[in-house]
Order: C-alpha cells, then sequence, then structure tokens
C-alpha cells in the first residue's frame, strides 16, 4: 500500500530532466549498428557480380564499350534495389527495438508514471513488484518480502532476500529481476556506471537470429547456385565450340547466371517477415523474434488467459455473500459490514492518489482490488479516512499459486489479521463464521451451506472472493492463516469482450483451437467459455487439481477434450504446454506473471501481455500483446498466415521465371539455334520481373479463405503441397513459348534482332502475367481482384513502360538491340505470354466449379 506521503517522494519532472541533462540517459552502450553506405557497399559483396563486372569491363576494352556501359548501368540499378530493400529491413528491425524497451513505475510529480527506463534518473523513486526487472543500480527505502533473482550478475540461482531497513541488504542491480514481493526503490547509479554497464553485452538485445525458412532457403539458395552455374558454362561452352564469338559467349554466361540466380530470395523473406511484423504492430501485436511470425502460421491450439484476455478485466461486485444470505447490489444495500469491508480494504494492494478528486482517477491497481473499494466508497474524502484509521505493519502478497493475500493491521494500537483469496481454499481455514455481529462456530454443516452458495455464484460467471480474520489475541499464533473467522463472499463480474466471440469463431473455422487456462473457478470459467464457445459441456473442464492427480499421457489423453482448465497455478501451465505439444500441436500461450515464464519459454509461441505483463514474461515471449486482448492473437496468427503465402508466392514466382529464363538459353543452344537473348536483354528481363513486381507480391493481401484453411504442419516444406511440381511445369512452359516466339519469328523470316525482341517482349511479358497468377494457389487469374494489391498493379505498369520504351524509344533501341515491333508481332508476343496463363485459369475454374 502506497500512501500519498510517500507519493510526494519522487522527483519533479523539472528536476528529473536537469538531472538527465547532467547525467546522461540510463542506458548502456548500444551496438553499432551498420551504416546506409556500408549495406549499400554489401550489395556488391557477391561473386557473380564481380565476375560480372569484371567480365563486363574486360570486353568493353576489347569490345562494345556501349554495351559494357549499359551492363554497369543495370548492375548499380539493381544493387540500389536490393539496397533499399535491406535498408527498409535494418530500419524496421531498430524501430522493433525501440518499442521493445523496458519500461518502470516511478513516482514524479507526486504521481505514478510509466516511463522508458532510459530517461530515469539519479534520485528517482521506482515502484517495483514481483516480475519487474530493476532498471538501475540503487537501494530499496521500503520493502516487503523482497526476493531478487541476481543469477545475471552473480551466477547464483537462488534468490536473495532485500530488507530496506537492513543496511547491507538493500541494495539491487540494473538487470537482476524482483520474483517476489514489493517495494520502493531509489536510483544511485545509471546507464555504463551501473554494475551492469560494466559486463553490458551480457544484456540481452531482440534476437536477430535467422528463421528456420530463412536458413532452408539459404541452403536452397546454394544448390541452385551451383544448378545455375552448371548450366550457364554448358550454355557458354557450347557457344564457343559452336564458333561464337568468345567474349560474347562469356558475358552472355555470366550475365544469364546474374538473372537467374535467385540471390535475393532469402533477403525478400527477411523484407517480407519484417513488413509482416509492422503491420502485426498496427493489429497491436509487437513481435519480439523473427522466426515466430514463421511459427504463428501453424498455430493449432491457442491456450489464453481468462482475465484481461478473453475478458475485459473491467470488474464489478454483484453479488454478496454475508450474514448467511445473497445480497444482489443492484437491488438492495448490505447489513452489518463493518469487519467484512474492513477486511476487503484494509487487505488489498490498491494504491491512492489522494490529491485526486474522483475516484477512477484516485485508485490504481489490479480491477478484481478496484472493484472492492468501489463497492464501498463512491468519495475520496470518505476513503481517505477510512485508510487513516489503520497502518499496515506486515503483508503477504498474492500470489496466484496461493491465491490468497494477508495483511496484519494495526488499528489504533489494535492489531488484526485480515485475510482475502479463492473461497474453498478459505473455508479449509476458518474456524469460526461471524453472522449479524456475531462468531458462531463454522460447522460442517454451514461449510457445505456456504460452498453451495459458492458453486451457485460462480455458475452466474461470478468471480468469488472469501474475506476473512483473526482477532488480536490470535495474530500472534504460529500460523497466521489458521482458525480465521470466515466473514463473506464477493461476487464480481467481469464482462467478456465482444471482439473474442468472433475470434473464437475464427479460431475454429481456421482449425485453431482456443483454449481457456484461468486461476479462477471452473463454474466462473466455464460459464464465461460456454458464452465465448469455447467450450459447451461440462467434461470440457478440468481443474488444477485434476491435473496433479493425473500422469502426463493421461493428460496427453485428456487435452484433445478439454478446452477450460480452471483454478490452475502457472506450474500447471508448463504440463499442459507439453502435453499439447507432445500430441503433436503448435501451441500459443499467454502469461503475464513471473511464474508464467517457464511456460511461455516452452510453447512454440510465447505470448506476454503489454499492459498486465511483468518484465520477465515478456522477455521470455517471442510475441508482445500490447491490448492483452484475445483477439489480436487471432489477427496475429492471420498475419502470420499471410505472410508465410506470400513467402511462397514469391518463391513460385521468382524460380518458375528464373527457370524459364535458363531454359531458353539452354534449349536453345541444345536445339542449335542462334542466342535467343543477348547479354544486355538478359539483364534487362532480370530488372524489369525479379525486382518490383516480386517484392510487391510480398506486400500481398490475405486471399479471403486464408482463416478458412487448416494449419499448416511446422516441419512442413515450403515447397509442400505441389508448390515444386507448379515452379517446374510453369518455368517449362515459360522458357518453351518465349522460344517458339523466337522460332516463330525465324520462320516468317525476320532478322535476329526482331526474333530477339519477340523472345524478350515474350520472356518479360509471360513473367509479368505469371505474377498475378502466383497470388493465389487455389484460384483463377479471372477470380482474384486486381486491384486490391495496388503496389502489384503499379510494379507491373513499371515494367510494361520499361519495355515499351526499350521498344520504341529510339535511343533505347540502340543499347539494347531491339526493334519497333507491328501489329502482328505483338500479337505473336501476346499469343505466347498469354496462353498458358489463359488454358490454366479455365482449368482451375472449371476445377473449382465442379
Ligand atoms: P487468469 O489466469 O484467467 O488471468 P487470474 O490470473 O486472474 O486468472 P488468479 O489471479 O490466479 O487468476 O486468481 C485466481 C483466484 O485467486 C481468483 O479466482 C480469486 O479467488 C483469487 N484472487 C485473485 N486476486 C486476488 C487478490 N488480489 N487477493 C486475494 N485473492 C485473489
Amino acid at each position: 500500500m502506497i500512501q500519498e506521503k510517500e507519493l510526494t517522494a519522487g522527483l519533479s519532472t523539472k528536476e528529473a530532466e536537469k538531472r538527465i541533462e547532467k547525467f546522461g540517459f540510463n542506458e548502456l552502450q548500444h551496438h553499432k549498428k551498420a551504416s546506409a553506405f556500408k549495406i549499400f557497399l554489401s550489395q556488391f559483396n557477391n561473386f557473380i557480380v564481380w565476375v560480372l563486372i569484371a567480365a563486363t569491363i574486360i570486353s568493353g576494352i576489347i569490345g562494345d564499350r556501349a554495351d559494357a556501359i549499359t551492363i554497369l548501368i543495370i548492375v548499380v540499378i539493381n544493387s540500389i534495389l536490393g539496397f533499399i530493400q535491406e535498408f527498409k529491413t535494418e530500419k524496421s528491425l531498430e524501430a522493433l527495438k525501440d518499442l521493445a524497451a523496458p519500461t518502470c513505475k516511478v513516482l514524479r510529480d507526486s504521481s505514478i508514471q510509466i516511463i522508458n527506463s532510459i530517461y530515469l534518473t539519479i534520485g528517482d523513486v521506482v515502484i517495483l513488484e514481483a516480475g519487474d526487472r530493476i532498471p538501475a543500480d540503487g537501494f530499496f527505502i521500503e520493502s516487503s518480502g523482497i526476493v531478487v533473482d541476481e543469477s545475471l550478475l552473480t551466477g547464483e540461482s537462488v534468490g536473495v532476500n532485500k530488507d530496506s531497513k537492513n543496511k547491507k541488504a538493500n541494495s539491487g542491480f540494473m538487470g537482476t529481476t524482483v520474483v517476489k514481493g514489493k517495494g520502493l526503490f531509489k536510483v544511485d547509479c545509471i546507464g555504463m556506471k551501473t554494475e551492469m554497464g560494466k559486463i553490458a553485452d551480457l544484456i540481452q538485445n531482440i534476437e536477430e537470429e535467422k528463421s528456420p525458412l530463412n536458413k532452408k532457403l539459404d541452403s536452397l539458395g546454394k544448390i541452385l547456385v551451383v544448378i545455375c552455374l552448371v548450366i550457364c558454362a554448358i550454355v557458354t561452352i557450347m557457344g564457343i565450340m559452336r564458333g561464337n564469338d568468345i567474349t560474347e559467349m562469356f558475358l552472355l554466361g555470366v550475365s544469364l547466371a546474374v538473372a537467374a540466380i535467385p540471390e535475393g530470395l532469402a533477403a525478400i523473406v527477411t523484407v517480407a517477415l519484417a513488413l509482416g511484423v509492422s503491420r502485426m504492430l498496427k493489429r497491436n501485436a509487437l513481435v519480439r523474434k523473427l522466426p515466430a511470425v514463421e511459427t504463428l502460421g501453424c498455430t493449432s491450439v491457442i491456450c489464453s488467459d481468462k482475465t484481461g484476455t478473453l475478458t475485459q478485466n473491467k470488474m464489478t461486485v454483484k453479488e454478496v455473500y454475508l450474514n448467511g444470505r445473497i445480497y444482489e447490489l443492484d437491488k438492495e444495500k448490505l447489513n452489518d459490514y463493518t469487519k467484512f469491508m474492513k477486511c476487503l480494504v484494509y487487505c488489498n494492494d490498491c494504491n491512492y492518489d489522494f490529491t485526486k478528486k474522483k475516484m477512477s482517477e484516485a485508485l490504481h491497481g489490479d480491477p478484481t482490488e478496484t472493484a472492492l473499494i468501489n463497492m464501498f466508497f463512491k468519495e475520496v474524502p470518505v476513503l481517505e479516512s477510512f485508510q487513516s484509521n489503520a497502518n499496515r505493519v506486515f503483508d503477504i502478497p498474492f500470489d496466484s499459486t496461493r491465491k490468497m493475500m494477508s495483511v496484519i493491521v494495526n488499528e489504533g494500537g489494535k492489531e488484526t489479521c485480515y485475510v482475502k483469496g479463492a473461497p474453498e481454499r478459505m473455508i479449509d481455514k476458518c474456524e469460526f463464521i461471524l453472522e449479524n455481529n456475531k462468531i458462531k462456530p463454522f460447522t460442517y454443516q454451514k461449510k457445505k451451506q456456504v460452498s453451495q452458495f459458492i458453486t451457485a455464484m460462480s455458475s452466474r460467471a461470478l468471480r468469488c472472493l472469501a474475506a476473512a480474520y483473526k482477532e488480536e489475541n490470535l495474530v500472534k499464533s504460529e500460523k497466521l492463516e489458521n482458525n480465521l473467522i470466515f466473514l463473506g463472499i464477493t461476487g464480481s463480474i467481469d464482462p467478456p469482450r465482444k471482439e473474442a466471440v468472433d475470434a473464437v469463431l475464427k479460431c475454429k473455422l481456421a482449425g485453431i483451437k482456443p483454449v481457456m487456462i484461468t486461476g479462477d473457478h471452473q463454474n466462473t470459467a466455464l460459464a464465461i467459455a460456454k458464452y465465448l464457445n469455447i467450450c459447451s459441456t461440462e467434461d470440457q473442464v478440468m481443474t488444477g487439481q485434476q491435473i496433479e492427480a493425473v500422469s502426463d499421457s493421461e493428460l496427453e489423453k485428456r487435452v484433445k477434450k478439454v478446452r477450460v482448465f480452471a483454478r490452475v497455478s502457472p506450474s500447471h501451465k508448463l504440463r499442459i504446454v507439453r502435453a499439447f505439444k507432445k500430441t503433436g500441436n503448435i501451441v500459443a500461450m499467454t502469461g503475464d506473471g513471473v511464474n508464467d515464464a517457464p511456460a511461455i519459454k516452452e510453447s512454440d509461441i510465447g505470448i506476454a501481455m503489454g499492459i498486465s505483463g511483468t518484465d520477465v514474461t515478456k522477455e521470455a515471449s517471442s510475441m508482445i500483446l500490447m491490448d492483452d486482448n484475445f483477439s489480436t492473437i487471432v489477427a496475429a496468427v492471420e498475419e502470420g498466415r499471410i505472410i508465410y503465402d506470400n513467402i511462397r508466392k514469391f518463391i513460385r514466382y521468382l524460380l518458375s521465371c528464373n527457370l524459364g529464363e535458363v531454359l531458353t538459353m539452354f534449349l536453345a543452344t541444345l536445339f542449335y539455334l542462334p542466342n535467343p537473348l543477348s547479354p544486355i536483354q538478359i539483364l534487362l528481363v532480370n530488372l524489369a520481373t525479379d525486382g518490383l513486381p516480386a517484392i510487391a507480391l510480398g506486400v500481398d493481401p490475405a486471399e479471403s479463405d486464408i482463416m478458412r484453411q487448416q494449419p499448416r504442419e511446422k516441419g512442413e516444406s515450403i515447397f509442400a503441397r505441389g508448390l515444386v511440381e507448379k515452379i517446374i511445369v510453369r518455368g517449362t512452359l515459360i522458357g518453351l513459348c518465349t522460344l517458339l516466339s523466337f522460332m516463330v519469328g525465324r520462320y516468317y523470316g525476320m532478322n535476329l534482332e526482331t526474333c530477339r525482341t519477340l523472345a524478350l517482349c515474350t520472356l518479360v511479358m509471360s513473367q509479368l502475367i505469371h505474377v498475378f497468377e502466383c497470388r493465389s494457389e487455389r484460384h483463377s487469374i479471372f477470380e482474384i481482384k486486381l486491384f486490391t494489391n495496388p503496389w502489384l498493379v503499379g510494379a507491373v505498369l513499371i515494367s510494361v513502360i520499361l519495355i515499351c520504351s526499350v521498344l520504341y524509344v529510339p535511343f533505347l533501341q540502340q543499347v539494347f538491340h531491339t526493334v519497333p515491333l507491328s501489329v502482328k508481332q505483338v500479337l505473336i508476343v501476346m499469343f505466347f505470354s498469354g496462353i498458358i496463363a489463359f488454358i490454366n485459369s479455365v482449368y482451375l475454374l472449371i476445377k473449382s466449379k465442379y
């Protein structure tokens, strides 16, 4: 309980600003960022590109200088595109880091403020609770049961007790975490001056590990490089053997290698992931680890907390059990409730700011507890004078394993112990019951009767809390929470989130099981789960007690059916995650408290609460929900699926196009035809089709039925479900059609330049048509709404304009050795570039109709 007099102990904002100016920010020195120039240079850090540059320079010296210059310009433009991609990725990763920066609760200007920890300064007073990471070095000026995990500094995993009254044991260090208790902490050392500053490298940053997909693509890329190089070598050698010009053939081979090697593949995956991450952020999901995006799309079970995630966490006490009966607070007033009120108000960790007039502004704390204060007090001064009657001398804070909280308060020299907590646990600890101000024995009969009231209240979706106390002479007895006098029960309603209903439905359609995990009573949980359609029958509920009674293998059987886990402790969560994982599920699991961290780490996707979550859970998580909202998880899963789909889309596009390019040249060599494209033209194709359209596919919107598909399996190859076949078939057809248009030109006796122009246009146009086909694996090109991806339309238009100018601008004709095409020739190009897409679309349309 932090009283007003302590609130005033903080610094003023003005003073804090002065000190920040004097002492600097509370931050550890960053690792050096890659500069823009460095990123640009790294684009040239590619062996093949160097070979191309060298070959071009040599050919420029001995042969066609204009050609050489054009090639160099194209290489530079390509590198600029690559640079823009990578720079953007770098920037969005940096922005992510800033967002994930830790915050802390500090007393400033007599009120509690949540600030970014870098603005903390010497003299600040910080409020610390279990789960908080200590943001600077300093000492506790007030402590209640504080235990700190200092293993990061000392390697010692046993928690260290801190006591504000003991000068030898009151210090705390940046980066260590509070595992129990709460207290006030005064900062005396910040930034690089702290103990942690001396070992700054240990501080964890956002992990930039490569995603499994990225790694797989890296190794696939290497295989493709080898294949491409072999084919290019064959093309070059056969060309030379047939008496073609050596430099020309060499340049052709290298250009083909540059065009065909999908060196950008892994980079585009990173761009797609990073862009996806920023889209997710707009939907309130902050991704901390890039690989999580990939896993999100495979999620088959979402284990969610109830309070605050599926519900609004806006508690109001609706019913009270007191003096042997139930009161409905909307309709009637309580009688004889003084002791009951004292218990609920004194045994309460709300913070008060009595300078504020409105109750809502004066009161801060856990909604379960603020509801209790609001039940009794409507005006701040009345609450203030009530509070001033008692002084807390000892407390055992609430924790979600015990599900209880106790305090000893001094009321005018008389000490009383008040306890509140989960009713079933409290009943066993009570020997007496207070009814109408008379203490009576709490008989077996009476306990049974009270239990029935609890069952009834919780079935009405009420979150129940029992209150009890102990007389002064008993306070000093050996066990604080025994021999209690039962007072009564409160039942608070916490309305379900409206949007959660839709989100649950969406999950089910998407083949994802929504599962509720809560510390609340099974009946309360069931009532809310039924409302949200998470489950329908009682046998889908399992309690913490039942979890303890079964073996791991039994639990694995049970989780197939169970959708609600009630009265669980954080330790049960770990077993639940493991059971789901063992049965082949990909599990997303939410958590907020310190004790949730192990389960979050164990799950495939650990999700921490942005608002109510502790630093420790956030650090263990791969994603943070900025709004603590269940529907945000579902939105994130959807984004995960979109991103994965888009990655498949551009892999399909890039590889089939590149295959088409290579095959065109390779088949021509096999059939003893002249080269259908010159080196410059090959590079031009690469520039027109590989860059912008592929990136635009990376931001393609979702297909409308994306959340009506089953989740994909985790180990599934990116090429699964027929992607390889699609790539090979389409790549071959693109190559054949290009070659056919070239041969048709020759058949009609057109000159080589015209035939090459035909081939160039057919190759580019078939790729630009194919890019639209790649937008869907299930639907034909006729069913796709063109303008839902304006980027793609724009990118394709730019490419078309580029090709048209190469054909019709005289200067460019010279540079690229093209000729303007007649109407008849344009028709040939349109036929060969459109025919396959047309046939394929008709086939898909018929298939989807019948
Ligand atoms: P969920 O997991 O859905 O978020 P929860 O975390 O709110 O649920 P707990 O906080 O573990 O669940 O609470 C479990 C039970 O403990 C409650 O049903 C209530 O009876 C009791 N309880 C909750 N808060 C307090 C408190 N501040 N003091 C005493 N008892 C409490």
